[in-house]
């Protein structure tokens, strides 16, 4: 692991530069030298008063291959999530008093983070990925010519379609 600073959140007091053992902290570019960074020694992260530093790994490991079986499950997980979320905003347009509109708001918000975890964990929530792509260039089978130019254009703006 190696120390990085994040320049926005520096009040530049230079605690961090007095407890650096190797200097690392002291560069001209306000940058961490990751070069001299000792591994997980982490005292300009204890020290800084902004949490303006923070450990990165070195490697990360690789995503896993999400397999067709997962993906379609939380496809229809997501489906009935995004149906309940339906219903949570209707119960609130409908509601009559505050408590039981704030309640019916809240109920849709938490259906809402869950229908999204469900589509990040089906791999959709990156809009450059293939699945996105897939997904898209299916849609504009079935959309009118509108929606299909917007949907193209969508494509185009990703970069991953000519
Ligand atoms: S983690 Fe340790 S070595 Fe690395 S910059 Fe911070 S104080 Fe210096
Ligand atoms: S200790 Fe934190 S706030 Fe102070 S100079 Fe270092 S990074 Fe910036």
């Amino acid at each position: 692991m190696y120390a990085s600073r994040n320049i926005e959140l520096c009040s530049k007091d230079c605690l961090c530069l007095f407890v650096c053992p190797t200097g690392a902290a002291d560069t001209e570019t306000g940058q961490i030298d990751r070069d001299l960074c000792l591994d997980g020694c982490r005292l300009c992260v204890d020290a800084c008063p902004s949490h303006a530093i923070y450990l990165v790994m070195n490697n990360y490991p690789e995503p896993g291959v999400k397999n067709e079986e997962l993906t379609s499950l939380m496809m229809a997980l997501l489906e009935r999530k995004t149906e309940q979320e339906q219903a949570a905003r209707n119960l609130e347009s409908a509601a009559q008093k505050p408590g039981e509109k704030k309640l019916a708001m809240a109920l849709g918000k938490s259906l809402r983070i869950l229908a999204e975890d469900c589509a990040r964990e089906a791999g959709f929530m990156l809009p450059q990925s293939r699945s996105v792509r897939d997904m898209l260039k299916e849609l504009t089978e079935t959309v009118d010519s509108e929606k299909n130019e917007i949907i193209s254009k969508l494509l185009r703006e990703i970069g991953k379609v000519k």
